[in-house]
């Protein structure tokens, strides 16, 4: 407000000044309904002798509800506008009234002035000034009001606006105002860098579907057009979203309409929350739950939702299952450590998935076995050469560290719905198949046929038997003799399993061989066995019967029991028996694969306190020379299926010609089994074989037998007569029979 102190016109109320003449002309209605308006109108003298607007005041009585000065306090100067004018707001007021009294023009100012109690009121000052026929300006009038409430209004709404921009901007999630046109209108900096952005300019303005994922674009459309309708989704959903950069996240959203004061939805606010991390996480677990992490194919979980899937169907398409082992894989891991396994195992893999094509399923079910699912199968014959292709792949050597790993596997296979239409007895199938893989000598693919499914009910039973026998005490040591077949003299015993079965006859070990791969069962049968064999040696030491010793044939899966020396020497100590008494057989498989330091020791040990140790079935095995001398050795025992045909002259005479002089060398007894006839016996006895094992010189019998009077009277007598009937055999028409020893002496 403006005004001007002394000079012409005299200041007066302005009352007066509404009733003066050339002012509002006598119109008293328009004078009190000015008195009425909340608020001032004042008018001024122009121009201000002073140079300076707001100076004194012709003020209606509004001004004391501004103010807290009446009218007259400005009329006798007591008050000036002037001085109520905010100290920081004067000039500028002062400046826009010249600037619109110049411009002619009105003017709309805001500013403060000081109540009389000392607070600030707003007011809005809207004037002009009124020109006379010159042009020259001679009034300045106006209405001031009080607008503190409203200015109070807007400060409060800047503020809470300021608090909610502040809450946006921490908010960790994406917040967006979205046009109902799809436009991002607002981005909180969350969602800037959600959106792989530098800054929120870059995003405002876009369409928002350019950052949603194609796949989901659709369905993001559809969920605005609904929150565009008014419906709030408060079930998030989820959607990958599309950075700046291209790299896809994943961000969970909601959607809630925004509504102008008329209850219209003018834009969707959309909140988004970035659960990338989670989802990986999610996605690894899931992974991990249905795959093998070494590998990476898919686990038995996993194929076996795949299995079902196959064989859901009516049963027109058949669907083929393989089984894959690897047939000696323990050996590796067990020989060249684990990192060999796992590189055979991933090897495998690949080649399995290689022969794959793409909708076969192929699985790690644990260990070193795999399946795969062949779908759509044409035939028989087509399935048997798929199978046989796999069979061939896996056949090609896999080489790890500079060594070429036995990479060799036993495949069993099934149809369905041929063969069988449940997952389970499918799988049942593949197993069994691939049991008789195994059983007919590894390395080989075989067919599910209804037989093996008895045949293996059989090998079930004869376990259950077997552990039956164990409970029920039925089992037997039966004896074999070993004779000196220079002297034909008894030397000791071969102590070989036997039991009676539930229907009284007597069974042999090959009858049960499956209760020995089982290592618990294995266990307990060897212990029962020595158990005997050493009550036996000890009722005929009692005795003081010249039974020389008993050897106890030990499998290699007894053998890496850690205590078995020591527990076997105890055993020997706490019944008197001289270790000079006790052998122990052992087949080459104790020297293969792991714990082959643990087997050494063992022997030592055993070897140091005076048992002897024979090798067992020389010649079938695997073991190599080196073993021999690594080990302590004492006997080499010759497989009988060299002996069998020594009297047809061929390879296996030499090979026994070979071994014999072989054992000599390296000190040790040679022992020749499964003799069955003299000329046999004879010819190994020329060749120097130290003892002779088989039918010819005694079946194996029961310990009580031996400790019958009659066994040792039939043995001093066979022992009598041996010379006389090698010397008998000696003579050149029964010789000539292995001739090829005559013409080459070994
Ligand atoms: P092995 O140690 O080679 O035992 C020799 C096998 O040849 C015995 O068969 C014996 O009865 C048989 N035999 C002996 N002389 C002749 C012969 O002149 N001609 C023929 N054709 N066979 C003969 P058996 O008793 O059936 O034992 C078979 C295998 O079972 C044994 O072979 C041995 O490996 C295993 N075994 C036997 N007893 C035990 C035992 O107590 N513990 C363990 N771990 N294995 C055992
Ligand atoms: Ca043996
Ligand atoms: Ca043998």
């Amino acid at each position: 407000m403006t005004l001007k102190d002394g000079g012409a016109p005299q200041p007066q109320p302005m009352s007066a000044l509404f009733s003066a003449p050339g002012a509002f002309e006598n119109d008293d209605h328009l004078a009190s309904l000015l008195q009425s308006l909340p608020g001032c109108a004042y008018r001024c003298p122009l121009p201000d002798p002073q140079g300076s607007l707001l100076v004194n005041e012709h003020v209606s009585d509004g001004i004391y509800a501004l103010t807290g000065y009446s009218a007259e306090d400005f009329w006798f100067g007591r008050s000036a506008w002037k001085n109520l004018v905010h100290p920081e707001d004067l000039a500028a007021v002062q400046r826009e009234v010249s600037a619109a009294v110049t411009a002619r023009r009105s003017f709309s100012l805001t500013y403060r002035v000081s109540h009389q109690t000392g607070r600030d009121v707003w007011v809005l000052d809207r004037g002009h000034a009124v020109y006379d026929e010159k042009g020259l300006p001679i009034w300045l009038e106006g209405f001031v009001s009080d607008i503190t409430d409203q200015k109070e209004t807007e400060a409060a709404l800047r503020d809470s606006e300021e608090q909610l921009r502040a809450m946006l901007d921490a908010q960790p999630e994406c917040v967006m105002v979205v046009s109902a046109g799809g436009r991002i209108v607002k981005v909180n900096p969350a969602g800037v860098a959600m959106l792989g952005c530098m800054s929120a300019a870059e995003i405002v303005g876009r369409n928002v579907l350019t950052f949603i994922d194609p796949d989901h674009q659709d369905a993001v459309r559809d969920l605005h057009v609904q929150c565009l309708d008014g419906a709030a989704h408060d079930k998030p959903y989820e959607v990958d979203i599309m950075e700046m950069g291209g790299k896809g996240r994943c961000a969970e959203v909601r959607l809630a309409p925004l509504k102008s004061s008329d209850g219209k939805v003018w834009a969707v606010l959309s909140v988004a929350r970035d659960i990338t991390d989670r989802k990986r996480a999610e996605e690894k677990m899931e992974w991990l739950a249905t795959h093998d992490p070494l590998t990476t194919l898919p686990n038995r979980a996993f194929f076996q939702q795949r299995l079902q899937l196959a064989t859901s169907g009516s049963g027109k398409r058949k669907a083929g299952l393989l089984i894959i082992d690897l047939d000696n894989f323990k050996q590796v891991n067990d020989t060249l450590g684990h990192d060999a396994g796992d590189a055979l195992l991933c090897e495998t893999a690949r080649r399995i998935r290689e022969c794959g094509r793409s909708g076969w399923t192929v699985a790690r079910l644990g260990g070193d076995e795999f399946a795969v699912i062949v779908p759509n199968v044409e035939s028989r014959e087509g399935f048997a050469a798929t199978v046989e292709t796999f069979l061939q792949r896996l056949r090609e050597p896999v080489s790890f560290g500079g060594k070429v790993l036995d990479s060799r596997a036993s495949i069993g296979a099934t149809l369905f719905p041929d063969d069988d239409r449940a997952p389970s007895d499918l799988l049942k199938n593949a197993d069994l198949a691939l049991y008789a893989a195994k059983a007919a000598g590894r390395g080989r693919a075989m067919h599910y046929l209804p037989a093996m499914r008895s045949e293996m009910q059989r090998r079930v039973m004869a376990i259950r038997q077997f552990k039956a026998a164990l409970d029920e005490d039925r089992v037997i040591a039966y004896y074999q003799p070993k004779i000196v077949l220079a002297d034909g003299a008894l030397l000791g015993f071969e102590a070989l399993l036997r039991w009676r079965g539930e229907d009284g006859q007597i069974q042999r070990p090959g009858s049960a061989a499956s209760a020995f791969e089982d290592a618990e069962l294995a266990a307990a049968i060897s212990d029962r066995m020595i158990g005997k064999v050493l009550d036996d040696i000890r009722s005929w030491l009692d005795r003081g019967l010249p039974f020389g010793h008993v050897a106890v044939n030990v499998s290699a899966l007894e053998f890496r029991q850690a205590d078995f020396a020591a527990r076997l020497l105890d055993t020997l100590s706490n019944r008197s028996i001289d270790p000079s008494h006790f052998q122990i057989e052992v087949t080459e498989t104790v020297f293969l694969g792991h714990g082959g330091e643990g087997v050494e020791q063992a022997l030592r040990t055993l070897s140091k306190a005076g048992v002897r140790i024979a090798l067992d079935d020389f010649g079938t095995g695997y073991a190599s020379l080196s073993h021999l001398k690594r080990f302590p050795v004492d006997i080499l025992k010759i497989d009988q299926t060299f002996i069998h045909d020594l009297a047809q002259e061929g390879e296996d005479a030499s090979i026994v010609r070979a071994v014999i002089m072989l054992g000599h060398n390296l000190g040790m007894k040679v022992v020749a089994e499964g003799v069955e006839d003299l000329r046999q016996a004879a010819y190994l006895q020329a060749q120097g074989c130290d003892i002779g094992q088989g039918y010819l010189f005694g079946t194996p019998i029961a310990g009580t037998e031996i400790s019958a009077d009659g066994f040792w009277d039939r043995m001093e007598r066979d022992r009598k007569r041996w010379p006389n009937i090698l010397s008998a055999l000696s003579s050149p028409a029964v010789v000539e029979l292995p001739r090829r020893a005559k013409a080459k002496p070994a």
